[in-house]
């Protein structure tokens, strides 16, 4: 009962991910999953190792997962952090790293979370406002006065999909080397560029990634962050300090063949973002404006119509889609890149509902 909660509990407002409906032929284009299954050699050694092996507790450090990550990105399994998903990661780097006596910076319009986590762990935050373009705008990042506690945000932006080069990123890690700036890469995959290259210089940037988008690993649960090796030490001390073990057996084996597909990764991959692109294009011919995406969604709007409607017309055809309502974006609609069939019974539906 809520008189026995403690002070922190009244205080927090629980993030609402995206619905999970399990409605029969529905073409689920709200939660930004991979439409192509994993990786085969990912199925298969996880079917492999659900045998007698699960007797066993895992690696309490996960290294094969740490080892494959650090060869494909060419770093130290040192500079590697894996956990349950990067909602784990990126809880463990909120409590660990981004310093709770100064404000926490991040964009006005990103992932849903961020503010979650603040109030979980009692950290006070200032958003920035995006651009009139709905883009970050680096300047707004660098110190002017008052440094910050930390900086985080997605790149590309989640839900708006825009990307900033990773010469804007380094400015921003440069400009504010008195704190750690998180650079949340969970959709880079799909047609970003990485700014792990950057951690070899810049000992205040923690960059976050996830199997659950471009591996089509959700269910699985695996993120990671790559850094200074002083910063993944940190992380480490808070998932020690809940003895908690980073991953399972089925979740380690399952991402190592994962990452190690490379030629199935480059080839989905590649396939969303062709789709992306006609999507985009097709949303256009509809009359939508849809902002540039480096992402596995495309973020739109129609001028002569509302976005809550259509959403709501369109889940009557058993096709849904993500409908925000927070201020500013409350006329777009986030579009997950689907199968080129989804993504066509998705314009089919929109045409008919437009007239
Ligand atoms: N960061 C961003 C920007 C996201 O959109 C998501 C997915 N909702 C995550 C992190 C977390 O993904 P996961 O925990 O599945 O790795």
């Amino acid at each position: 009962m809520s008189q026995y909660w403690s002070a922190v509990v009244h205080g927090l407002t629980p993030y609402v991910p995206g619905e999970q409906p399990k409605l029969a032929n529905l073409v689920k284009l709200n939660t930004n999953e991979h439409p192509y299954g994993p990786s085969p050699r990912a199925i298969d050694a996880i079917r492999a190792e659900a045998s007698d092996a699960l007797r066993l507790y895992p690696d309490p450090t996960a290294e094969r997962l740490k080892n494959a990550i650090a060869v494909r990105h060419g770093i130290t399994p040192r500079q590697v952090f894996v956990g349950n998903g990067s909602d784990e990661v990126l809880a463990h780097a909120f409590m660990a790293l981004l310093k709770h006596d100064r404000p926490l910076r991040f964009p006005d319009i990103s992932y849903s979370f961020y503010p979650v986590y603040c109030g979980l762990y009692g950290i006070t935050f200032e958003t920035v406002a995006l651009d009139e373009n709905l883009a970050i705008r680096p300047d707004d990042y660098l110190p002017n006065g008052d440094a910050a506690g930390g900086i985080i945000f997605p790149n590309p932006n989640a839900p708006t999909g825009r990307l900033l080069p990773l010469a804007d990123i380094e400015r921003i890690v440069a400009g504010n080397q008195q704190c750690v700036v998180v650079v949340d890469e969970a959709y880079v995959d799909f047609g970003g560029e990485s700014a792990i290259a950057l951690t070899a210089r810049y000992p205040n940037l923690l960059v976050v990634q996830t199997f659950s988008k471009s591996r089509s690993l959700a269910g699985l649960r695996v993120g990671f962050a790559v850094g200074h090796p002083d910063l993944i030490e940190a992380l480490d001390r808070v998932k020690d300090s809940f003895n908690s073990y980073p991953l399972d057996r089925l979740a380690i084996v399952g991402a190592v063949a994962a990452i190690e597909d490379e030629e199935y990764f480059e080839r989905t991959c590649n396939a969303v973002i062709r789709t992306r692109e006609q999507l985009i294009a097709d949303l256009a011919s509809l009359g939508f404006e849809v902002l540039p995406s480096a992402a596995n969604f495309v973020f739109a709007r129609h001028p002569a119509r509302d976005a809550g409607e259509l959403a709501a017309e369109l889940r009557k055809q058993a096709i849904i889609v993500r409908h925000f309502r927070q201020p500013r974006i409350e006329q777009f609609l986030r579009i997950t890149v689907g199968t080129d069939a989804q993504c066509g019974a998705l314009i089919g539906a929109l045409r008919k509902i437009l007239g």
